[in-house]
């Protein structure tokens, strides 16, 4: 139906493109109209002396951002984007645009993110914001590559469930016929399920709900998980697994991402794998010696501990051997010493990304650990019946996608990186 935009070269001669008018600039004699499509930008130029009564009509009509079809001659000029311009014989509105714009897509006066993301659909026009999405969709594209790639099943896990994960107050119920039900707060019994049915190398791409009662600039109510779990594996062997993803991650959005960082201004170097790994005790001594709180030994880190490990840190690593009393019961207690566990968080310098562990296979263990922190065995019994019937050693871990999206491109607010963020005080649009 027309050409990409950034296919219309000097040497095309002619060519048919359509997209949205991005901005219009009439200087008498002459108006210079740049049209967008997803792929970049053209400038048309409409000369009144030369212009055919059609064109002309049209170019006096058309508003900002309406939707246009324009073909004619190709030539090469130096000044426009691209070296390129458009002199139009045919000028179509194919669909106008109200004036004036909720959302001032060309950006002259910076709105704020609510008025942005009440207008999202105009919000997502600006390339700079289109940039994020394209990039986030390299990333899932990525992802489903490297795992693929190395034999995992994807699966897909229920939302709408009876029980939660971890017997936590952040769970959403929901009005499901007569019975009691929640929206999943992680994939995290399911995928441990499959690992009893033998699919002993699993991941899943999807939503998790928390009922987050605060809003904070990391924590979202809908977000998405990248989920993996592995059989005949432990916390180690899924670390490395974990960091290897993140550099196959970063490295397709250098190698295949480059106009959208540079739409951003962002550039980043590819983390290298092995990231870098603290025991959970000098982690708290860092962040002790930084900051004026007291921390104790058994403390879950807190906003400001966080920072200033990172800090030290520089860069993405891992947070091992933590107090078995902040992890859930399903993480494995170590053998030799089991006030500490195999289970890992997973750090960019600004905040956590991923948390994981390898987790407890033993039915009875798993039950003496769902006791003793107040859960009941019998609200887990779906979960449970499968480790008495064969249950692989297993490890897995669960990665925040906007996280990982936010922290690769250095944006301030995780809503920023999802196109419909759920939060608070926002389920429209
Ligand atoms: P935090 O302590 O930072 O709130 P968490 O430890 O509660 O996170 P986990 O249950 O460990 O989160 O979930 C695994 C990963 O999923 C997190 O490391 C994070 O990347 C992502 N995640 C969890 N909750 C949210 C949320 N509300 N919004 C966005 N991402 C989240
Ligand atoms: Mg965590």
């Amino acid at each position: 139906m027309r050409t990409p935009i950034n296919e219309v070269t000097p040497e095309t001669g002619r060519a048919e493109v359509a997209g949205w008018v991005h901005e219009i600039r009439d200087l008498g004699g002459l108006t210079f109209f740049l049209i967008r499509d997803r792929t970049g930008i053209i400038q048309v130029t409409v000369v009144k002396k030369k212009a055919s009564e059609a064109v002309l009509q049209a170019a006096k009509a058309v508003s900002r951002e309406s939707v246009v079809r324009i073909s004619g001659a190709v030539k090469p000029i130096d000044k426009a984007p691209g070296g390129r311009e458009l002199t139009p014989e045919t000028f179509e509105i194919v669909s106008p645009c109200e004036s004036p714009l909720p959302l001032d897509v060309v950006e002259k006066v910076p709105a704020d993110l609510d008025t942005r993301l009440d207008a999202r659909f105009l919000d997502v026009r600006k390339p700079r914001v289109a940039a994020i999405f394209k990039i986030r969709s390299a990333v899932t594209a990525a992802t489903y590559e490297f795992f693929s790639k190395r034999g995992y099943y994807n699966i897909t896990s229920p939302k709408v469930v009876a029980a939660a994960t971890e017997g936590g107050t952040e769970l959403f119920p929901i009005a499901y016929f007569e019975k009691e039900a929640f929206l999943n707060q992680s994939p995290q019994l399911y995928k441990q399920m499959m690992m009893a049915a033998g699919f002993e190398k699993v991941f899943e791409v999807g939503p998790i709900f928390r009922a987050e009662e605060h809003n904070t600039v990391r924590h979202l109510n809908e977000a998405t998980s990248i989920d993996v779990e592995v059989s005949f594996a432990d916390h180690n062997d899924v670390m490395k697994v974990l960091e290897d993803l993140v550099s196959h991650q970063y490295a397709t959005v250098a190698e295949t991402c480059s106009d959208a960082l540079a739409d951003l201004g962002v550039e980043f170097e590819v983390p290298k794998a092995p990231f870098p790994r603290i025991p959970y005790a000098d982690a708290i001594d860092i962040a002790a010696k930084k900051i004026d709180e007291p921390i104790a030994y058994g403390d879950d880190l807190s906003t400001p501990s966080e920072r200033a490990i990172g800090e030290e840190m520089g860069e993405h690593y891992f947070i091992v051997d933590w107090p078995s009393a902040i992890r859930p019961y399903y993480a494995m207690p170590y053998e030799d010493d089991p006030s500490i566990c195999k289970a890992f968080d997973m750090m960019h310098p600004r905040m956590e990304l991923s948390s994981g562990a390898q987790r407890v296979h033993q039915y009875d263990l798993l039950v003496e650990q769902i006791k003793a922190k107040g859960l009941s065995p019998e609200s887990f019994e779906f979960y449970l019946q499968p480790f008495r019937y064969g249950m692989p050693p297993h490890a897995g871990w669960g990665m925040g996608m906007e996280r990982l999206i936010m922290t690769m491109l250095g944006l301030q607010n995780i809503r920023e990186a999802v196109l419909f963020p759920r939060d608070r005080h926002r389920v429209v649009p």
